[in-house]
C-alpha cells in the first residue's frame, strides 16, 4: 500500500463525506493505492456513525474510536500503530487542509528521499488571536530543536517515511513536536511544503484558548530536558549540585576561618551565624546535596525504566 492517511477527529461530522470524496477523488487521479484511518477522539456529535458508514461502503476507511477525548497527540500515536502505507500522511477533518497536496507530498518522500515533510501554511485563514502567538511559538521551537528549517511545527498536514511514525512516541500534547521527535530518533532529513490552507468551514477550532501556549512551552522545556540529560539525569543534577556545593562549602571555610583569624590575632570578630554569607553558603551547600540526591534518584529511575535501552537501530543485518 502506497499511502495512509491518519486523520483525526473530534466532533467533525459536518466534514467526513465531503473529506472521503475530496481524498479519493485525489488519490484515483493520481492512481495511488490508500487506506484512511480516521481516530474518533471521544466526539459526542454523529462522527462516528458516518465513520461507520462510510467503512460499510469503502473497505479502505478504517476507523478507531476512543472511548472518550484524549487529544490529538494519543489520537495520532494510535493511528500511527495501525497505519501500513509505505507513507503515512496526516491531516486535519475540518477541511483546513487540501488533499490535493498528497500526492506532492507523497513524491517528496519516495522520490526527494526526506523522512518527514511538513506542511507549511504561508498563506493562514485564522484569526490574528491564533497567527500571531503561533509565530512566536514556532521562533522558539526552531530554536530549542535546532531544526532551522521549519516555519510551521504545528501544521496538521504532514508525511513521514512509515519507519518515522513507527519509531517515535507522540504522546500529550506533543504533536506540535513531532518534527523534533523524529530528530531525536535519528531522522535527520525534514522537509518543508507551502500548503494551501482553508478557512474552517464548519464548527469551531478545537484548540482555543491561552493555555495551548502555555502548556506548549512547558512541553517543548520537558521535550528539550528529555532529549538532553532523559537518559542521563546525573550529569544535569550532579554538576549543578556539586557546582553549588562547592562554592557553600568554600565559602563557609572563608568565613570561619576569617573568624578564626581575627580571634587569635586579637582583632574584632564576629560570630560566624552574625554573617549573612553563612547563612548563604548553607543554603548553597543545602540545595547542592538535594540537587546531587535529585540526580541519583534520576539515575535510579531511568536505570528501571523500561525506555532505557530504547534505541533506535535502523537496520540490523
Ligand atoms: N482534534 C482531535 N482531538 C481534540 C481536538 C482536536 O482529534 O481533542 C482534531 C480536530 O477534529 C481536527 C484537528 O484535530 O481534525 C485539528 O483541530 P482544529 O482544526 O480544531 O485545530 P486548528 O486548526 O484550529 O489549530
Ligand atoms: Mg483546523
Amino acid at each position: 500500500m502506497d499511502i495512509s492517511i491518519v486523520i483525526p477527529l473530534f466532533n467533525e461530522e459536518e466534514s467526513l463525506v465531503e473529506l472521503y470524496a475530496w481524498i479519493d477523488r485525489v488519490m484515483q487521479e493520481n492512481k495511488l493505492s490508500y487506506e484512511v484511518i480516521f481516530i474518533n477522539d471521544g466526539s459526542t456529535d454523529r462522527s462516528w456513525t458516518i465513520i461507520e458508514q462510510l467503512h460499510a461502503k469503502h473497505s479502505n476507511v478504517k476507523g478507531i474510536k476512543f472511548r472518550r477525548n484524549y487529544g490529538k497527540s494519543p489520537a495520532l500515536f494510535c493511528g500511527f500503530e495501525q497505519a501500513q502505507g509505505n507513507v503515512v500522511i496526516t491531516m486535519d477533518a475540518d477541511l483546513q487542509d487540501s488533499p490535493d497536496e498528497i500526492p506532492e507530498l507523497y513524491r517528496m518522500i519516495t522520490q526527494d528521499q526526506y523522512d518527514l515533510v511538513s506542511g507549511w501554511k504561508q498563506k493562514r485563514y485564522d484569526p490574528l488571536s491564533k497567527t500571531l502567538p503561533t509565530k512566536l511559538f514556532n521562533a522558539t521551537a526552531r530554536k530549542v530543536s535546532g531544526i532551522k528549517n521549519l516555519h510551521d511545527f504545528n501544521c496538521g498536514l504532514k508525511a513521514y517515511r512509515k519507519d518515522v511514525v513507527k519509531n517515535i512516541e507522540v504522546y500529550g500534547e506533543m504533536h506540535r513536536y513531532i518534527p523534533y521527535l523524529a530528530k531525536n530518533a535519528g531522522f535527520n532529513r525534514i522537509g518543508e511544503k507551502v500548503v494551501q490552507h482553508q478557512a474552517r468551514k464548519f464548527g469551531n477550532t478545537k484548540f482555543g484558548g491561552w493555555n495551548r501556549f502555555v502548556n506548549g512551552y512547558l512541553d517543548l522545556i520537558s521535550l528539550w530536558f528529555l532529549s538532553r540529560f532523559g537518559i542521563k539525569p546525573m550529569h544535569f543534577f550532579g554538576l549543578l549540585g556539586s557546582l553549588m556545593f562547592v562554592v557553600g562549602f568554600i565559602s563557609v571555610v572563608i568565613v570561619g576561618a576569617t573568624k578564626l583569624y581575627n580571634m587569635y590575632n586579637g582583632m574584632p570578630y564576629r560570630l560566624v551565624t552574625e554573617s549573612p554569607y553563612f547563612y548563604l553558603s548553607l543554603t548553597a551547600m543545602i540545595i547542592g546535596t538535594q540537587l546531587f540526591l535529585t540526580g541519583f534518584l534520576g539515575e535510579l529511575i531511568s536505570r528501571n525504566s523500561p525506555e532505557r535501552n530504547n534505541y533506535q537501530i535502523e537496520k540490523i543485518i
